[in-house]
């Protein structure tokens, strides 16, 4: 088969993605291992290789003696022709094995539009798509944790377990759970009913859904003893203490990160409303400060990499970050070695880190305000005025940058046409200021980038429903028409993306016919605009009877059982209900981080707290945690 495979890869673009073996890869030894794990990777090399959490598992994994881990990306559709033209199997890039060999293959899911690749997968390692089908045969435990499986439903049918919450915390579970199992001889269904009996598993086979004739969810019940009726996230109490990998694997070809990766922290508790990655990343937990320089001189030394990119999902929060950035650069700028900063805040305390990294200004610096008027941002809870702005782009301006990219999101709760008004405004005060700042006026730009709002399961949105796509539309329109003229650019986002992308959060498990009937279809790669066709799924959802409209524009009550109530993020759905009635009003809710808890109920439910870098804690109030 190798010699096929080697046949085949010279038919393809990019050979480097599917041939293994670069810097830092492992190979183990495959016949005195006890237990071979896959980690599939929903997406192209280039995308997946950028992946934090794949280098974490890959490297905890293979540090175990009894076990392996390989991994496996989605085909690009030149490689899925000559798999399926010359019948070969989906394999590992470590030891060439079919997946199908594996004992766990675990999946990745970081965004919804990767859903039917998970289905090209399988069926390309010829695994049957469905758990029931997979329940009578020697197939791999089919596993799948990541962001979207904060609402798992629709893709409940064709997974075994879920992992809710953080990987590092659960893989070893899972591979001692599975060891266990075949030492004592127990079948498929006995390791499903252990599992779903150990904290932060979801196993949807054990669980009965039933409707209401309205369409919404009646019950979820859980079927088997010690099958519990909430599963409850899994969080790592202590990141220093917590696995970090200091030996990445290097990509073989160029990817979307090519750089070493140092997360400072992880979680945000900023709380804006909209946003899912804030509730379910929660609490925040620094790391210190020798961690992460012991860390970077490691993974610097191991890699070669000339880039340290200070990641996680808002680092100029880090207590510590100005003098890591200023440590960073003493220890390894001397050796070439840059770093960067992913995510600004929108603030000039951030221009002036980004100042510091970055001694040749690159072209251009970016901030999300996310709305376009005070009023809506106090609605979503963004925390961040005109002001913040003005002050940051001046700041930026001043320090040599000619050109700011703005974030916005558009079809928010409560949205008027003065709000895109106010988007507009604004990004003419910021070119107005470049104007007064920045001598090379011909290079002055200001980019607008809009996406627009989907409603998320866990948020204080997830009641809300999406704008339809006329309308989101008629607002690109409007924004197209004030954005016009010269330093100006106005970017969007196809809102055909965004209402499958709200279909697929806020989905239940009457959907899986119509995923399974888009990949007939032919739909692959939907998050890339080349490939993304809604027409594949408008057929798939005709001809399942499925209405994706009910989906993405139906308004939730309160007191309806949402698809997702039974998977819990540890933040109470009082607190939710509660910030959502305040973003009526509103009113915003301040960060926890600065001692003050507004008791979203997450340390009493989790046992956890947020911390900062030093050890000091954010107490809560105990009188306000609900
Ligand atoms: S319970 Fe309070 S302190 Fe803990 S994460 Fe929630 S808001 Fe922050």
């Amino acid at each position: 088969m190798e010699k096929q495979l080697d046949k085949i890869l010279r038919r393809v673009q990019k050979p480097g993605r599917y041939s293994g073996g670069e810097w830092n890869a492992v190979r183990k030894d495959w016949q005195s291992t006890d237990v071979k794990m896959a980690f599939a990777f929903p997406d192209v090399y280039e995308v997946g290789m950028s992946h934090l959490g794949l280098q974490i598992l890959y490297g905890m994994v293979n540090d175990r003696e009894d076990a392996l881990l390989e991994r496996v990306f989605a085909p690009w559709p030149d490689m899925e022709e000559q798999l399926r033209n010359t019948g070969l199997p989906l394999t590992s890039l470590e030891s060439r094995r079919p997946l199908r060999d594996f004992d766990i293959i675990g999946f990745t899911l970081q965004y919804e539009l990767s859903f039917t690749n998970i289905l090209n997968m399988l069926d390309l390692a010829g695994i049957p798509l469905r758990s029931a089908d997979r329940a009578g045969g020697d197939y791999p435990l089919v596993v799948a944790g990541g962001p979207c499986a904060f609402n798992p439903e629709p893709i409940a049918d064709f997974i075994d377990v879920f992992v809710i919450g953080e990987g590092e915390e659960a893989v070893n579970e899972l591979l001692d759970a599975y060891l266990s199992a075949r030492r004592s001889g127990e079948g498929r269904r006995d390791l499903l009913l252990r599992l779903a009996g150990c904290d932060g598993f979801y196993v949807p086979s054990l669980y009965r859904v039933e409707y209401n004739e309205q369409g919404t969810v009646h019950m979820v019940t859980p079927v088997g003893k010690n099958v519990p009726a909430l599963v409850r996230k899994r969080v790592v109490a202590d990141m220093d203490a917590a696995y970090f990998p200091t030996r990445m694997v290097v990509p073989a070809i160029e990817s979307v990160h090519d750089r070493a990766m140092l997360e400072v922290q992880r979680g945000c508790t900023r709380g804006c409303r909209f946003c899912q990655a804030g509730v379910i990343y929660r609490p925040v937990r620094e790391k210190e400060p020798q961690t992460l320089l012991r860390h970077a001189g490691e993974l610097l030394c191991s890699t070669g990499w000339g880039e340290i990119s200070l990641t996680s999902l808002s680092t100029s929060d880090y207590s510590r970050v100005a003098p890591l950035v200023s440590e960073l650069i003493k220890q390894h700028g001397p050796a070439g070695v840059n770093v960067s900063l992913p995510s600004l805040r929108v603030d000039a305390f951030s221009v002036g880190l980004a100042r510091e990294v970055q001694k040749v200004r690159r072209s251009s610096l970016t901030f999300a305000p996310e709305a376009g008027t005070q009023r809506l941002r106090d609605v979503i809870n963004k925390g961040v005025t005109e002001d913040n702005l003005m002050e940051a782009v001046e700041a930026a301006f001043t320090a040599g940058w000619h050109s700011i990219k703005l974030y916005f999101m558009i079809g928010l709760p409560t949205e008027t046409d003065e709000d895109l008004h106010g988007i507009a405004n604004l990004a003419r005060r910021v070119l107005n200021k470049g104007h007064a700042l920045v001598r090379a006026k011909g290079r002055l730009k200001v980019t607008v980038s809009v996406s627009s709002f989907v409603p998320k399961s866990h948020t204080a949105f997830q009641w809300e429903p999406q704008n339809t796509m006329a309308e989101l539309k008629r607002k690109q329109a409007l924004l197209r028409d004030l954005l016009r003229g010269r330093g100006l650019v106005f970017k969007w986002h196809d809102p055909q993306s965004s209402f499958l992308e709200a279909v697929l959060s806020r989905g239940d498990r009457r959907l899986a016919p119509a995923i399974e009937a888009a990949w007939q279809n032919g739909a692959r790669f939907d998050g890339w605009s080349e490939f993304f066709d809604l027409g594949k799924w408008q057929r798939a959802f005709e001809s399942t009877g499925v209405d994706p409209r009910w989906y993405a524009y139906h308004r939730y009550e309160y007191n309806d059982t949402l698809p997702w109530d039974h998977i819990s993020a540890g933040v109470s759905k009082k607190y939710l209900v509660r910030e959502h009635r305040r973003s009526m009003e509103g009113a915003i809710t301040p960060d926890c981080r600065n001692g003050r808890c507004p008791g979203c109920g997450l340390c009493t439910t989790l046992a956890t707290k947020p911390y900062l870098a030093g050890g000091e804690t954010v107490a809560p109030l105990p009188d306000t945690v609900q």
